[in-house]
């Protein structure tokens, strides 16, 4: 199944982050994977609801995750000429 024929393309997308090279939910269950860049496993780190409320937790992840230089969990899969701002604006809106 490609990205495109997928029913909720923002469960491939880092909620934290907006790493997209990953399937971290699925049916709106988290799959427990662990995103090589910001570290977030979901389920755990990325936990929220799509509100201004809800999505207090995973600000503050992110706040704290960009704060830090947003460091790579895994390094080695880092791009050359990696951009931070472009890597973010994967963020799915809903989880911005
Ligand atoms: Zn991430």
């Amino acid at each position: 199944m490609t990205k495109a024929q997928d029913t909720d393309d923002a469960e491939d997308f880092c909620r934290i982050c907006g790493y997209d090279e990953e399937r971290f939910w699925e049916h709106s269950v988290p799959r427990s994977a662990i995103c090589p860049c910001c570290g977030t496993e979901s389920g755990i780190g990325d936990m929220g609801e799509p509100t201004w409320e809800g999505l207090t937790g995973i600000r503050e992840y992110r706040g704290h995750w960009v704060g830090n230089g947003a460091q790579w969990r895994s390094p080695t899969l880092r791009p050359k000429g990696w951009d931070l701002l472009k890597h973010i604006a994967n963020i799915p809106p809903e989880w911005r």
